[in-house]
């Protein structure tokens, strides 16, 4: 079958023949009917994150079972399902409370999931280590459910985190309005009575975040006129909320000048951006988070929200054999919401 692999840092992605993986025991194989296309996967090839190539990349994964190994119960062929993308050891603290994403014995791992270090979902087949990393989808199409497993599973976890912090009054803004962003502000919509204030450097994707339900929309190319708009906006308060998507010097600077008293600073995004947490550099009671992904009790809520049509990916698809050419667009920002391939 063919798949797209990582085959090294500072190379791009390639399409290779690899043998169709049978399923051992505990294991469930999936054939793929849609693999989302992150901006992670961009970081995976470009800076050493720790991964030994070569494996197939895609950690955005839904499809249906095609095979299970011997033991498994709860799943048969033809189940359509999402696949749960961070894989933990399945019986520490955290992966018994189904936060297989802060699992205890990450370090013992071989790699963060499929796609992540071990082969993922830009194949025909992919081999699930567990059937308790599956979710039912009933009857949503897995190529409209695989970004959910992480472009709306993320954003979720990380403001289900920051509800507490916010009321009536508050302003969150969303920071990127790249494939976690547009699910971030659909979710904020259903979630919390917020004001949501949306920044993107692409008027494009600002006016997807309006469609979606963004009350206000700003262009942050300059991060201190953008900043001055948004801080009219969220008033003396400041915002309750800044949820960076991008997660880069430019926008943990804008995040910064927007955040008010007892606020989230939450940043998602793998850019690398710095700021000095301190007295005096940033206010009073500020909570800072770099939260990961989410859980899988989690993961069947997103889904549960997607089949009941209060949240949806907006995707493009393209052909499995595209991926080459996909990922050079997402890094010239010329994917809107999700680019999702689909294996002929
Ligand atoms: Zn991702
Ligand atoms: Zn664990």
């Amino acid at each position: 079958m063919q798949a797209v692999r990582f085959v090294g840092v500072g190379r791009p992605a390639q399409i290779e023949d690899v043998p169709e993986p049978t399923p051992s025991p505990g294991q469930v194989l999936i054939r793929i009917g849609g693999a989302g296309v992150c901006h992670s996967d961009l970081h995976v090839m470009e800076e050493d994150m720790g991964f030994t190539p070569p494996f197939t990349l895609g950690h955005e994964n839904a499809g249906w079972v095609s095979a299970v190994g011997e033991g498994v119960v709860g799943f048969k062929e033809g189940d359509a399902v999402a696949v749960y993308g961070p894989w933990g050891c399945g019986y520490c603290h955290a992966c018994q409370l189904s936060m297989e994403n802060y699992c205890e014995n990450w370090a013992q791992l071989n790699g963060f999931g499929g796609g992540l270090g071990l082969d993922g979902g830009m194949a025909h087949y992919m081999l699930v280590p567990s059937a308790r990393l599956l979710v039912p989808l009933g009857d949503l199409s897995p190529a409209k459910a695989a970004p959910l497993s992480d472009a709306a599973l993320t954003p979720y976890h990380a403001i289900k985190r920051a509800l507490p912090h916010l009321n009536a009054d508050s302003t969150v803004v969303v920071i990127g309005v790249g494939g976690l962003g547009h699910m971030a502000i659909q979710l904020l919509r259903v979630l919390a009575p917020v004001r949501i204030v949306a920044a993107d450097v692409d008027d494009k994707k600002l006016q997807q975040a309006k469609a979606l339900g963004a009350d206000d929309i700003v262009n942050n190319r300059n991060t201190a006129e953008a900043a001055e708009r948004i801080q009219k906006i969220a008033g003396p308060r400041g915002a309750g909320l800044v949820l960076d998507c991008i997660g880069v010097d430019p926008t943990v600077d804008l995040g910064a000048k927007l955040l008010g008293r007892n606020s989230v600073w939450t940043i998602v995004g793998l850019g690398g951006g710095r700021h000095e947490f301190r007295h005096g550099s940033t206010p009073y009671g500020t909570v800072m988070s770099i939260p990961y992904w989410g859980s899988r009790v989690e993961l069947m809520e997103v889904i549960a929200m997607a089949r009941n049509g209060r949240i949806h990916a907006e995707t493009t698809e393209f052909p499995l054999t595209d991926a080459v050419d996909v990922y050079a667009r997402l890094k010239a920002g010329q994917i809107t919401g999700r680019a999702v391939l689909i294996p002929a």
